[in-house]
């Protein structure tokens, strides 16, 4: 009954899945409280209280037609406060007509890859990438072609990506802060892509859009503000969902701005309206759409994983991995104390360590660790780090 494509993709199944399923045989084995598991990026805290108090209130009114179908692209009133909330932060004038609620920043995804690609349409990601990427762009007919970031601070390498960008080349996907690396871009690079973005669109008469993939973007360390996307690309349309920043990843809630400064921006919003409905989302939940409106200055208790990132990072540094200080989200990506980072994973599941390797990501020699985990878990880890160390040293 199974395509053979799907047959040879599930055969070739993430990394990450796959070290979560022996995660859940170790601890079977040995008690949960026995294995130290770094492999899957579910944000560790709860919902802030307001997002609970105001599903009660939902739950508990009379709202007419909350339950109903609505317009594909999201309620009327939620994008306007959405576009609002951009507004207010960039100084970008948008309004309503340009926020598309969606399933996540997956669902987000896929529709923007269904609305603009022809088959053979080229996108440029960077390595590391958040490895469900390459199955969207297949998704819908996209080839990926993948730049190598620069390694000593994993930001996009412009002259590697001058060699990539082609007369094929439909968009370039962004990730900051970034997953699995935790790189914050800073605006010097971005204005430096920005710039060799417009001089190809000018060699090849081409358009091409600039997607930000944002779901980490209040997971910031430094109080230096993001650099906004819509700000520095004309084109360009930014991804942003709830799911790690309000710890609602099970709730399947985000949304697209698209830049009104794009020439034909209200064609690609109605593809985008109707990719959304033909690929089955219909509409993003709509319950959670009213919540999250409500909700839009809440903050994720960046402290939390700050604690976190720098407890890891000390001690990793102390057992001789080197490894790039993570500005955002929860991720540290050491290089694995071999080439091997395969092996190196093997040899963790010793000590009951669960890692990712970094070829998982199109970055062999490295490996993931997502520290959104409990402090207990981390500090009982060390020890498993120590003889991991132990084995190389
Ligand atoms: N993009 C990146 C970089 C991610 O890490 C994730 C989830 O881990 C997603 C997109 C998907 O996010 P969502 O749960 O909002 O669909």
């Amino acid at each position: 009954m199974v395509s053979d494509k799907v047959k040879t993709k599930m055969s070739q199944s993430s990394w990450i899945r796959a070290m979560f399923e022996e995660g859940e045989k170790l601890r079977k084995q040995y008690g949960s409280d026995k294995v130290f598991d770094f492999s899957l990026g579910n944000p560790f805290s709860e919902p802030p209280k307001a997002i609970k108090d105001t599903l009660k209130n939902f739950i508990n009114s009379n709202e007419p037609g909350l339950h109903k179908y609505m317009n594909n692209a999201g309620h009327p009133d939620v994008r306007e406060k959405i576009a609002k909330h951009i507004y207010k932060n960039t100084g970008i004038d948008l309004t309503e007509k340009h926020i598309i609620m969606t399933c996540g920043a997956a669902g987000a995804l896929n529709v923007v890859f269904k609305t603009i690609l022809n088959p053979g349409d080229e996108v440029i990601i960077f390595s590391p990438y958040f490895p469900e990427y390459l199955a969207y762009i297949d998704n819908h007919g996209g080839k990926a072609i993948i730049s190598p970031c620069r390694p000593d601070t994993f930001e996009p390498n412009i002259e590697d990506l001058e060699t990539k960008i082609t007369p094929a080349t439909k968009a370039i996907l962004l990730n900051s802060p970034n997953n699995p690396t935790g790189a914050v871009y800073s605006e010097n690079i971005l204005n430096n892509m920005a710039e060799l973005v417009h001089k190809k669109e000018r060699e090849y008469s081409t358009n091409i859009l600039i997607i930000s993939d944002e779901p980490y973007n209040q997971l910031v360390y430094s109080n230096k503000p993001v650099p906004s996307i819509l700000k520095i690309f004309p084109n360009s349309a930014v991804i942003n969902s709830f799911s790690k920043s309000l710890s609602l990843p099970g709730e399947r809630i985000g949304y697209i701005a698209v830049n009104p400064s794009i020439a034909d921006a209200e064609l690609l919003i109605n593809g985008m309206v109707y990719a959304n409905r033909i690929l089955g989302f219909v509409n993003a939940p709509s319950l959670f759409q009213k919540v999250i409106a409500k909700c839009l200055d809440e903050k994720a208790d960046i402290n939390i994983y700050k604690e976190r990132r720098d407890y890891l990072y000390h001690h990793l540094i102390r057992l001789g991995f080197s490894c790039v200080l993570p500005q955002g989200a929860f991720y540290l990506f050491p290089k694995a104390l071999i080439d091997d980072d395969v092996e190196l994973v093997r040899r963790a599941l010793k000590y009951n360590l669960l890692l990712v390797p970094g070829r998982g990501f199109g970055c062999p020699g490295y490996i993931r660790i997502s520290y959104s985990v409990s402090m207990d878990t981390i500090r009982n880890s060390i020890p498993a780090f120590e003889a991991l160390a132990a084995e190389f040293s």
